[in-house]
């Protein structure tokens, strides 16, 4: 891989987004090679007035057939744990650091691939003009990508989960949001032993925020 190949999505962000703008500009995203196994760009989806961004990885298999974040297994394990943890689905906008799904064939499956730091790094743009259409009160981080494109690469999710912390400085957006909670990705809910346990610490998390939105 060239450095050419990956310019960055920069120069396809438009200069006063909207959330419509930005859906329709990243359809011709080519900042990095992503674009070419997916089936489609999957931006956020939500309200504009949402007051909680909700940060995954990337769309999985489900999200990018149909162009949308979490709509897939993982997806229906998230809206259940904000369920129970009162948040309200209107309240949320659901994006993830990289709008492409990077997977590997194995068969006739499609195999999902952790983005490399090249690939979070050429989407940010995206993210930070989401942010700065939404001005979120704050952001849950979903999984150690998503901890990891905005803390850095020394990021654990088992090290912050739960707790309310700040906006890194390292991350420049026009307006930061109040505050940031880390947790688990919910897809480690489908992959672990013990789902009854991991799915309530995700639902402990998400009770943090339903704490902080409500003041
Ligand atoms: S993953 Fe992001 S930077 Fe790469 S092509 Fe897709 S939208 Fe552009």
């Amino acid at each position: 891989m060239v450095a050419e190949e990956r310019p960055g999505a920069e120069r396809w962000v438009p200069g006063k987004p909207t959330l419509a703008g930005l859906r329709a500009a990243a359809t011709e995203c080519r900042g990095c090679e992503l674009y070419r196994d997916a089936t489609q760009v999957v931006m956020g989806a939500g309200l504009r007035r949402a007051r909680l961004v909700l940060l995954g990885e990337q769309p999985g298999d489900q999200e990018d057939r149909h162009g949308k974040p979490f709509v897939g297994p993982a997806g229906r394990v998230l809206d259940r744990a904000l369920d129970e943890a009162g948040i309200d689905p209107a309240d949320t906008y659901r994006t993830n650091v990289v709008k492409h799904f990077r997977w590997r064939a194995r068969g006739k499956q499609r195999i999902h691939q952790t983005p490399q730091q090249a690939h979070v790094t050429a989407c940010a743009p995206w993210l930070a003009a989401e942010l700065a259409v939404h001005r979120p009160v704050g952001v849950v981080l979903l999984g150690g990508t998503a901890g990891k494109a905005i803390y850095g690469s020394s990021f654990r999710v088992g090290e912050r989960r739960g707790q309310l912390t700040d906006w890194p400085t390292r991350v420049e957006v026009d307006h930061p949001p109040d505050w940031v909670l880390p947790t688990t990705h919910p897809s480690a809910v489908l992959r672990a032993e013990d789902r009854d346990a991991v799915y309530d610490g995700l639902v402990a998390d998400l009770r943090v925020a339903s704490r902080a939105l409500a003041g």
